[in-house]
């Protein structure tokens, strides 16, 4: 079922039950009121008949069957009885005496004093009459023929209105059901039309400031997100095949070289050597490739334990430099820990290792006295780890951009590198969940900055 008509429906459904439920109470209340009523003047017609018969001495009965039959306030088809201590019936205001009443009502009546109830379609009641020594028993019934026709008009009304009130309600509930629920077509249509290919476009935003303007804001920015990151998928395939076919083509004009001519054995000597560097190059390129690929796959299932960050950066140092013997790397507290577990965060310290020889890597890379300096410095909340150089450094733009994958600086050029290693670093952090800053100055040096939680 659509949600317009299962809206309307419901919405009709808690107005006609409402409707109903007024209409009922109107209803019985005004017939409960009218019966009331009815017994009132009954009463009042039974003790005025009684009153007549015990203190107008004057007044014989056929004298006020004439008198009860011809007032103005006769009612329809009224009847009253009396009955003396005996149970005799001395005065009836008919002939025909036909009131329908069991001989156990007068005893009931003594001994209530007064009592209403039927007798067939008329009201009847009952009252016990006590005065100058006569206690007599009055029977008045009569039928309410006007209260009744007013009821059934009343009944006419209240059905004819509920019906109309309820289609009423059904029509205005579907229309503004309607209404309400188009902008969610429209936005259904325009998400309908959105493809891989065309992810610039957006949704309406609307100026309704509603929950739908919302729900296109939304996913507005979900489209963002997902051109961002096919974008970035796009340039770095194109980067990483880029990359790729650059030693791949040195490999082959290498090859073309040595079969053009036979060559003499140095010759070819020098041509293996540059093919095991270009390979070897392939080889580290793949590799960061993989690595980049993998950390991106594993994110929810890396296992986080405690770490010390001292230990991972001495064990980066120590790969480092078996690796790099012409490095230096000074490694100092910035501020001395209080306590063992200070400089203990919570991670993988593999991953962790790999930043940190990373930075050093780096720092030691570009800069001409091929140093490093790490510092250590730990808080209430966090570890911080520096890695800081005074080699060439970068410009502001640079600094901005060079955590996107195979971004290089100019300046860079003639260093080796692809430009993987600080998108690898980045992520990894992402993965702790900490930071990763930047500070540089061109020619003057660079400071790379790793902030981590503690446990
Ligand atoms: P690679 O060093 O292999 O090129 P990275 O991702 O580690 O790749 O670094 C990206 C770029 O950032 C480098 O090419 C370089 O231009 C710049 N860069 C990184 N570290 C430094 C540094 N310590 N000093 C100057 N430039 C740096």
């Amino acid at each position: 079922m659509k949600i317009r008509t299962r809206i309307a429906l419901q919405f009709s459904l808690i107005v006609a039950s409402i409707l109903l439920g007024f209409c009922l109470i109107i209803y019985f209340t005004t017939a409960a009121y009218s019966r009331e009523d009815f017994y009132e003047r009954l009463k009042k017609k039974a003790r005025t008949t009684a009153r007549f018969l015990v203190q107008v001495k004057e007044i014989d009965q056929n004298l006020l069957k004439i008198i009860d039959r011809n007032t103005l306030t006769a009612l329809y088809d009224e009847k009253v009885l009396v009955f003396d201590e005996r149970n005799k019936l001395i005065y009836a205001s008919v002939d025909d005496h036909i009131i329908h009443y069991q001989r156990s009502l007068l005893d009931e009546v003594r001994e209530a004093k007064e009592v209403e109830t039927w007798s067939d379609e008329n009201q009847l009641v009952g009252l016990f009459y006590d005065e100058g020594g006569r206690k007599l028993v009055v029977l008045a019934s009569a039928y309410d023929r006007v209260g009744r026709s007013k009821q059934i008009n009343l009944r006419m009304t209240l059905i004819w209105c509920l019906m109309g009130g309820i289609g009423l309600t059904v029509g205005l509930g579907i229309f503004f059901a309607g209404q309400s629920l188009r902008p969610i077509g429209e936005i259904n249509t325009q998400i309908s039309t959105i493809t891989a290919r065309n992810l610039r476009q957006r949704l309406d935003e609307g100026d309704r400031k509603d929950e739908i303007d919302q729900l296109a804001v939304n996913f507005n920015a979900v489209l963002e997100r997902l051109e961002q990151a096919f974008e970035q998928q796009r340039s770095f395939v194109s980067h990483a095949s880029h990359e790729l076919r650059t030693p791949l083509a040195a490999l082959k004009s290498e090859i073309q070289l040595g079969l053009r001519r036979r060559l003499n054995p140095d010759e070819y000597g020098d041509i293996l050597t540059n093919l095991l560097s270009d390979a070897d190059r392939l080889i580290a390129l793949t590799n960061s490739l993989l690595f980049l690929a993998r950390t991106l796959e594993n994110i929810s299932q890396m296992p986080l334990e405690p770490v010390q960050m001292e230990e991972v950066i001495l064990l980066a140092r120590d790969e480092l430099l078996s690796a790099q013997p012409r490095y230096r790397i000074e490694f100092d507290y910035e501020n001395l820990p209080q306590s063992e577990t200070a400089t203990t965060v919570s991670g993988n310290e593999e991953l962790l290792k790999r930043v940190l020889l990373n930075l050093m890597d780096n720092a030691c890379k570009y800069s001409p006295d091929h140093t490093a300096r790490v510092r250590i410095r730990t808080d209430e909340k966090s570890c911080s780890v520096s890695v800081s150089d005074e080699g060439i450094g970068m410009n502001p733009e640079d600094t901005e951009r060079i955590f996107e994958p195979f971004y290089r600086t100019a300046t860079a050029a003639g260093y080796d590198g692809f430009g993987i290693g600080l998108s690898i670093c980045q992520r990894i952090i992402e993965l702790h969940q900490g930071q990763i800053t930047v500070k540089s100055r061109p020619n003057e040096g660079s400071q790379f900055t790793v902030q981590l939680a503690h446990l």
